[in-house]
């Protein structure tokens, strides 16, 4: 069973509704690389959240959220991979040995429909392959609770490319 430890990054890179946190900015009560100055107190969605290192331990130290500036979030709900980078560090996502391995849980997720985003502060955006550069970002905008990302594919199987819509929750 894997420990937090020193590392209390989802407390920077996550939203808390209930603390009116918005993501990317330090909570008033995290105590960084200490822990959680009301931890006895602290509101549902933290004592509910655990990050996929924390889950799976088929993902190696290099992956632990305070290393990596990566917090990685399955959203089995909405069929989801969820990455929240830190800020501080927006680009973390494109270095090695993270990146290809970025690659390949989208490649494989989207054969079962699950899509991965990455998350720098309140900028979402889509990871997809790319026919002519291997893969390509698109940028969603800030989303709100609700708002539903479509995937379309079109031109499968040899210049297969995708297209994607916001629906957006007040529509
Ligand atoms: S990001 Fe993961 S490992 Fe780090 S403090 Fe949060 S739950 Fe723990
Ligand atoms: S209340 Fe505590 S656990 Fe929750 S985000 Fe703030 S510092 Fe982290």
């Amino acid at each position: 069973m894997r420990e937090c430890g020193t590392c209390t990054l989802c407390c920077k890179v996550m939203g808390i509704v209930e603390l009116e946190k918005p993501r990317g900015t330090w909570c008033e009560h995290a105590l960084p690389g200490r822990g959680c100055a009301i931890y006895d107190q602290r509101p549902d969605t933290c004592r509910a959240f655990s990050c996929l290192w924390l889950l799976n331990s088929a993902l190696g130290e290099e992956w632990k959220p305070e290393k990596c500036k990566l917090v990685i979030v399955p959203d089995d709900l909405t069929k989801a991979t969820r990455v929240y980078v830190d800020a501080s560090s927006p680009d973390a996502w494109k270095r090695e040995p993270y990146f290809s391995s970025l690659l390949d849980f989208m490649q494989k997720g989207l054969l079962e429909g699950r899509l991965l985003f990455i998350n720098v502060g309140n900028k979402n955006s889509l990871l997809l392959p790319d026919v002519n550069a291997g893969w390509r970002l698109e940028d969603l905008g800030k989303l709100q609770e609700g708002d539903e990302v479509r995937l379309k594919r079109a031109g499968y199987p040899f210049a297969t490319r995708y297209e994607v819509e916001v629906v957006r929750r007040s529509n």
